[in-house]
């Protein structure tokens, strides 16, 4: 079955549509040359005002908070298949240390072993000075990693869970990252933010939006290209979502700002689209709903790619992605970790398609009775 929902926009390259944002952040210069050669797109699929870009978190946000621990090879698998179904961001792992994060070991391995689809970007987490070390001295002995020049960082918009998660406060922790992003950017790396909790902390409860606001103009001011609001602990909802938003973009660029939501009440989709509204126009999901959070109890997965892409699907918003593909490569990765699908979408498409197999085998059995 074919769901006729490959975009045309599979090669459209993130370096694109991201050159239409107004750069207000100090770029190096050897970053457009080095990382976006081989950019194939036409203009006038880049400029679409409605163009929704998916970052594909699940080999890093979903597998990091899965219980199960998967080979590097299945994970070099899953980004395969996730590059192969056409999403053109892909966050493959993180730089950090797998006494702490068992889950992300074998990140450079992953970078060495996956195909480098060129117009598709490829980004790793880096927590601090030491995952940065790691990625450049990974870079510098594989030249051939020219797609993989992004990295993402992240800081919280609440004391206690940046304590939690960074043993940092907010302001060491934006300090930390300053020079992170100084030292990326200066090696032509293009950096990403993130902030944590912006809707609720598990900590000190409901987050302080004008921190949010705050937080997320200074990860500008160092020179992130683009930050992205987690609702880590799933709690928000379309009332909330809009008013964060609200207070966010009055001192940052909308267009700049990425919408992570995850679905531990349901709202994912509902939050995702309320951003898309509001002028976001770049989502995180994981395909198959994988992840949660350790830092948040009870938290399930980030929103599902499926979901998000159903979602858009007949909309005057253009995604990349092929939907059915995307569908078989949660059920795929949801069997590998022993867990069931969380993606509602991908679930009723592979019903569908199990009835139609179903009518077709009937049907062939009463034919050959004849
Ligand atoms: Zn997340």
């Amino acid at each position: 079955m074919s769901s006729g929902f490959r975009a045309a926009t599979r090669a459209v390259p993130r370096g694109l549509s991201a050159s239409l944002r107004p750069a207000t952040a100090p770029r190096a210069s050897a970053f457009a040359a080095r990382s976006y050669a081989t950019t194939t797109a036409t203009s006038s699929v880049s400029a679409n005002p409605n163009f929704v870009d998916i970052v594909e978190v699940g080999p890093r946000d979903g597998l990091q908070n899965e219980k199960a621990i998967i080979p590097p090879e299945t994970k070099v698998e899953l980004v395969n298949r996730l590059s192969r179904a056409g999403l053109t961001t892909i966050e493959v792992g993180s730089f950090v240390s797998p006494k702490w994060v068992p889950q992300m070991a074998g990140t450079a391995e992953i970078l060495t072993k996956m195909d480098k689809v060129p117009g598709t970007t490829y980004q790793v987490l880096v927590p601090n000075d030491k995952g940065l070390d790691s990625f450049l001295s990974h870079l510098s002995t594989h030249p051939d990693f020219q797609p993989v020049s992004e990295i993402a960082i992240f800081t919280a918009a609440s004391e206690a869970f940046c304590k939690a998660n960074t043993n940092a406060s907010v302001a060491e922790s934006l300090a930390r990252l300053a020079k992170v992003t100084r030292r990326a950017l200066d090696h032509g790396v293009r950096v990403r933010g993130y902030v944590s909790v912006v809707i609720t902390c598990p900590y000190s409860g409901q987050a302080d939006y004008g921190v949010v606001r705050d937080v997320t103009k200074e990860l500008f001011e160092m020179g992130c290209y683009e930050v992205s609001l987690g609702d880590t602990t799933g709690t928000g909802t379309p009332t909330s979502v809009s008013e964060m938003l609200e207070i966010v973009s009055a001192s940052n660029p909308i267009h700049k700002l990425a919408g992570h939501f995850h679905d531990t009440f349901g709202m994912g989709v509902a939050n995702a689209m309320t951003a898309v509204n509001a002028g976001i126009r770049t989502l995180d999901s994981s395909v198959g709903g994988l992840g949660g959070c350790p830092y948040s109890p009870g938290a399930t997965g980030n929103v599902a790619t499926e979901d998000i892409l159903y979602a858009l699907q007949g909309s005057k918003y253009e995604v990349p992605g092929d939907l059915d593909a995307i569908a078989e490569t949660g059920f795929w990765i949801s069997e590998q970790l022993g867990r069931d699908n969380a993606s509602r979408v991908g679930k009723a498409l592979r019903a569908r398609k199990l009835r139609a197999q179903q009518q077709e085998a009937a049907a062939a059995k009463g034919r050959s009775k004849l």
